[in-house]
């Protein structure tokens, strides 16, 4: 039994894309972890050999951590020692690198898009789907691919959970504002978004409307049925730094009252992990919240905030739904996957 849970003795991790925005991130949320450490971060042939903090435009609050600042930048292609490696990667480089990390037996815990919809790689929110793990068993390599949804997916899905599971939903439509640090470093050009809307990101509706079905799915024999879901998604960047806003309308199978759903969204459980939120679901009864710049960091940036519930004309209901892309949509999740896998024993470590 490996003794994580003994500062002295942590488990040493590595992060492939260290120097995007959701790799700066995993750096600020791993720095005073109480069961990871840090011990190997990589990126392009570009940014290998060089020290983390001669290389890396820092956004992140604060400094550099110093003992990562003085960390040598490895190329993702060079030999890695951690068993558990989090990535950061770019989708165009991401698919075969990762692929080869598992083949050379790591657990690879991706945010990426590019293997979230192969049968047997796990697409994992834990609080929903966290027995989807068990997929893990089913891949051919020494290691294993586990991805995080994508970074709305996430939201909505965390939003619409509670809904879901007393009075079921089976047909969706979500409009998202999303923020530029959603498009990595530097991402959007400045003069395309300031004071602007831009009424398409390419992907992303698809991601919408197929990643929930794999989510809600039911493992079935070491195979996910997919759940009988229909999504409509329209997505849009807004200059807004952090934080992904959507207003979301469902319909609901069972008759439900306002009342009744917000008192479901309003007593949603914790895991207990170190990365959990207290409570998943912050609902706001002031019907102008939620709001990127107030709420987008509620419960350490693990939490979604959600309000404003009314009627829908078409649908039956519409409330507006809001969550950290790059916390709770991106490192922040894929941390508390690798939570789940320790506590629930799913990966061999030693
Ligand atoms: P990003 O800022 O563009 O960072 C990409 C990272 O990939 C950098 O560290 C870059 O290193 C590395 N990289 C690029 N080409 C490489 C190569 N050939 N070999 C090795 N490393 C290479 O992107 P990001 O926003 O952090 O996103 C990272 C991943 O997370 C993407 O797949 C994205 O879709 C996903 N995601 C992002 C968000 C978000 O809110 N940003 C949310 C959910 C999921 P160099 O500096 O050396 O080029």
């Amino acid at each position: 039994m490996h003794t994580y849970k003994n500062s002295v003795n942590k488990i040493k991790v590595g992060i492939l894309g260290c120097t995007g925005a959701v790799g700066q991130k995993f750096i600020y949320l791993l720095q005073n972890h109480p069961w990871f450490e840090i011990s190997e971060i990589g990126a392009s042939e570009v940014s290998a050999g060089n020290l983390y903090s001669e290389r890396v435009n820092w956004k992140e609050e604060g400094e550099i951590p110093v003992r990562l600042g003085e960390m040598t930048i490895k190329n993702c292609n060079a030999k890695f020692e951690s068993k558990i490696l989090f990535s950061a990667l770019n989708s165009s480089v991401a698919g075969e690198i990762e692929q080869q990390k598992a083949n050379d037996g790591h657990i690879i815990i991706s945010n990426s898009r590019n293997h979230r919809m192969n049968n047997v790689v796990p697409l994992v929110i834990p609080e929903i789907n966290g027995e989807h793990l068990s997929l893990i068993k089913s891949q051919p390599t020494p290691g294993a691919i586990i991805t995080n949804p994508n970074c709305s997916t996430i939201t909505m899905c965390i939003a619409l959970y509670p809904v879901i599971q007393k009075f079921g939903v089976e047909k969706i439509i979500v409009t998202t504002m999303q923020a530029i640090s959603g498009a990595g470093y530097p991402g959007v050009p400045s003069m395309d978004i300031l004071g602007n809307v831009i009424p398409h990101i390419i992907g992303e509706e698809d991601k919408l409307e197929t990643e929930p079905k794999k989510i809600f799915g039911k493992l079935q024999n070491d195979k996910i049925e997919y759940a009988a879901m229909q999504v409509s998604a329209s997505c849009n960047r807004v200059p807004v730094y952090n934080g992904h806003t959507m207003s979301i309308s469902f319909k609901t199978d069972f008759p439900a009252e306002r009342e009744e759903i917000i008192h479901e969204l309003e007593n949603t459980n914790s895991l207990g992990l170190p990365s959990s939120p207290d409570s998943l679901i912050y609902y706001s009864h002031d019907p102008l919240r939620p709001q990127p710049l107030r709420d987008v960091n509620t419960d350490k940036g693990m939490a979604v905030t959600v309000g404003n519930l009314r009627k829908c004309n078409i649908l039956d209901w519409k409330f507006t739904a809001l969550g950290h892309n790059t916390i709770r949509g991106a490192a922040g999740a894929a941390i508390l996957n690798a939570e789940y896998l320790i506590e629930k024993n799913l990966i061999d470590i030693e």
